[in-house]
């Protein structure tokens, strides 16, 4: 297919421009032509009189004095001019583009986009649109970017790539779908996405978009369910129950009524001829890890090997220092494996993979790297399954003997969304904690009580307890919040100096530096642990007893569940403070919610409840799968839709045989094909 093309087959890519678009995750012709705009600006002109100081816009004048270049500071470099705009003359600066001193002279005519300041008449110009002789473009596609790829480069590279290829583009939708819902084809939408001609196109090439995006990831599902409904043939895992009761019983506490409903659930799975593909959501600390735990022990006790991918190291290591203690006396045999693990360890550690020495192997990533290969894998289990993509789950499904395959997930998603976001997914959910377990105590203080909660946070650290100090998301720039959080780590320093260590931890650390900062923490090295919502999901400290949330607002109601649940994991009661002015009534349902409950399906539901299109709160947060342009929740009627839709085309056409669906047989397929040759 033409569109599988290398973007070097392009004129103006070369073998460099390839490698840092590569970077971008843009290898084919196909993925430039569907690597769109995140938004535009609005060239279209403007007029002043209606102008509201600091708004980016765009103006038309002629240019009345001759432009001025000045020098300041090293490297920096402004060029002015005066622009007559009707009847007012304006002043407009350019930064750091000398070269344009010499596009300018007098009475020319200019159209110039920039953000306005309305006290001084001025505009600090982003951009020069067109001067007389152009046609002046009314959209301009902004793209996210990386260091060695700019915008410029991208838009020419994506302007060669459709005057070459749109004929390729074909639709994915099948026609009399994409009629019934009133979708562009797909290369209408390539088109309006990045090239509009106003604003009106590229909202409905937008939309189609978000639908294309969502119905592909359906029919991908569809396709996995199809493929495993054909295979009858999955394993059987004839497990001892007997050993597994006596298991269950050297258990410190016993079992809840949903942690025993669950196991059920999915041991009748390991024991029928079906593929397992199932997932268990629990709130987090509703002990799902000890669920995991027995269900491997279960596929040991009929001589399977079991495998348990979480994300990070950290997770690994602490699950790995759990479960080999839990495992010891039954004599089963664990390992960890992850990036950190040495040669020659993790020589061995294959070795007896391959062997099946090994009975289990809990890891990160490193455990679908090729060259681990299984003896008998019969049970997989994927922990935080949301940090892990479709093809990633794929990859792990497709080892060896073709595992069962338990997802796990510590936030909650009302049902419907579950259903549409993991069609393919059996659904197990615990819901209900371990009696005797201290609800975390929630608070809601206004700014102006800051030092009250500081306060507070400084007699859990006397008292013995750590605490973690969250500093606020601040939307799109991880830099504008490390300066935030910086500040903040710098004001807690002093608040403990002499008393308690404190540590900072960041978006922009390398993955082993925010490791060994866990780490230092988990093991009680620092008290206080000033960080940005990095911090790790699912990592365990009971001594941690205060989380202190700075700016509460700026977080969506289920990101600040997940960050109440890192605390509350001891026997020590423990509390979360949320500092907030919220601006508005749905910031403030929100601080109610989190007061009001503990559990996390109340609090998930109240979030589809609060939230409306748009929403700052990406999906990242909800335990949803990314996408780059929709937003399941905020999108959720396309979500739904695009299922049902994909549903259908699979129900009457189970193998994409018919012409209409021959497009999306082919991206469909190739998907799958190259999820398992990854492994
Ligand atoms: P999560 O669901 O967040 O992974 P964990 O499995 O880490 O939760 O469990 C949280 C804590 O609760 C652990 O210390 C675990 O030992 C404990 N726990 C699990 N199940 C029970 C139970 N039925 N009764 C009492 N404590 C339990
Ligand atoms: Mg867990």
């Amino acid at each position: 297919m033409p569109l599988s093309d290398t973007v070097g087959v392009l004129p103006g890519v070369g073998p460099k421009r390839v490698a840092a678009l590569a970077d971008l995750g843009i290898v084919t012709v196909g993925d430039l032509l569907f690597y769109f705009p995140f938004r535009y600006d609005d060239l279209q002109e403007r007029d002043l009189a209606t102008a509201v100081d600091g708004e980016k816009l765009t103006v038309k004048g002629t240019v009345v004095t001759d432009p001025v270049i000045a020098r300041f500071g090293p490297h920096k470099v402004r060029v002015t001019i005066r622009l007559q705009v009707d009847r007012t003359v304006i002043l407009v600066s350019f930064f750091n583009q000398p070269w344009l001193k010499d596009r300018f002279h007098r009475g020319q005519e200019a159209a110039i986009y920039g953000k306005w300041n309305a006290g001084r008449n001025a505009l600090t110009a982003m951009r020069l649109v067109a001067t007389q002789d152009q046609d002046a473009p009314s959209m301009a596609a902004i793209y996210p970017l990386s260091q060695s790829v700019h915008q410029k480069f991208l838009v020419s590279a994506i302007k060669t790539a459709f005057d070459h290829y749109a004929d390729e583009i074909h639709s994915v939708v099948p026609e009399q779908y994409r009629q019934r819902l009133q979708l562009l084809t797909d290369r209408e939408l390539v088109r309006q996405m990045h090239f509009p001609a106003n604003p009106a196109e590229a909202t409905a090439a937008r939309r189609s978009a978000i639908f294309r995006e969502f119905f592909l990831f359906e029919a991908q599902l569809q396709a996995i369910k199809q493929r495993d409904t054909a295979q009858v043939n999955g394993l059987r895992i004839p497990f001892d129950n007997q050993r597994v009761r006596a298991f269950i019983r050297t258990l410190p506490f016993t079992l809840t009524n949903a942690q025993k409903r669950v196991v059920n659930e999915i041991c009748a799975d390991m024991r029928s001829t079906k593929h397992m593909n199932r997932l268990l959501q629990g709130d987090v600390g509703s002990g799902k890890t000890i669920v995991a735990a027995i269900c491997m022990y279960a596929a040991v006790t009929a001589h399977f090997q079991a495998a348990l991918m979480v994300p990070t190291e950290v997770l690994a290591e602490q699950h790995y220092a759990k479960l080999s203690r839990l495992f010891a006396p039954q004599h089963v045999s664990v390992a960890l494996l992850t990036g950190a693990t040495s040669a020659a360890d993790r020589k061995d550690i294959l070795a007896r993979l391959r062997s099946g020495a090994l009975d289990i192997v809990i890891g990160t990533h490193a455990l679908i790297q090729k060259g681990v290969d299984f003896n008998a894998l019969g049970f997989a289990i994927i922990d935080e399954q949301h940090r892990f993509g479709v093809k990633q789950r794929e990859i792990l499904r497709a080892k060896g003997l073709k595992p069962d395959v338990l997802s796990m997930t510590a936030t909650p998603i009302p049902r419907t969304l579950a259903i549409t976001a993991y069609g393919e997914m059996d659904v197990s959910t615990i819901d209900e904690m371990p009696a005797g377990r201290l609800p975390v105590k929630t608070l809601w203080l206004h700014k102006q009580q800051q030092p009250r909660a500081v306060r507070m946070v400084a007699a859990a650290v006397a008292a013995g307890g750590q605490a973690f100090v969250i500093t606020p998301l601040i939307a799109e720039s991880e830099a504008v919040d490390l300066k935030n959080a910086e500040a903040v780590y710098a004001d807690m320093q002093q608040t403990f100096a002499g008393k308690a260590t404190v540590a900072l931890l960041h978006g922009q650390m390398k993955p082993d530096e925010k490791d060994t900062i866990m780490r230092d923490f988990a093991s009680g090295k620092t008290a206080v642990l000033v960080s940005t919502t990095v911090i790790e999901v699912g990592v365990d400290v009971p001594n941690a007893t205060m989380m202190l949330i700075l700016d509460a607002d700026r977080f969506g109601l289920a990101q600040l569940h997940q960050l109440r649940g890192r605390v509350g994991r001891g026997d020590k009661q423990a509390t979360c403070i949320l500092v907030a002015d919220p601006k508005n009534d749905t910031g403030v349902s929100r601080m109610e919610t989190m007061v009001a409950t503990n559990d996390g399906f109340k609090v998930a539901q109240r979030d589809l409840e609060l939230r409306g299109q748009g929403d700052i709160f990406g999906a990242k947060q909800s335990g949803l799968p990314d996408f780059r342009l929709g937003d399941p929740v905020g999108d959720f009627n396309i979500l739904d839709t695009a299922n049902k839709v994909a549903a259908a085309i699979f129900a009457a056409d189970p193998d994409l045989q018919a012409p209409a669906n021959v497009t999306l047989a082919t991206y469909v397929h190739r998907r799958l094909a190259q999820a398992e040759s990854l492994n």
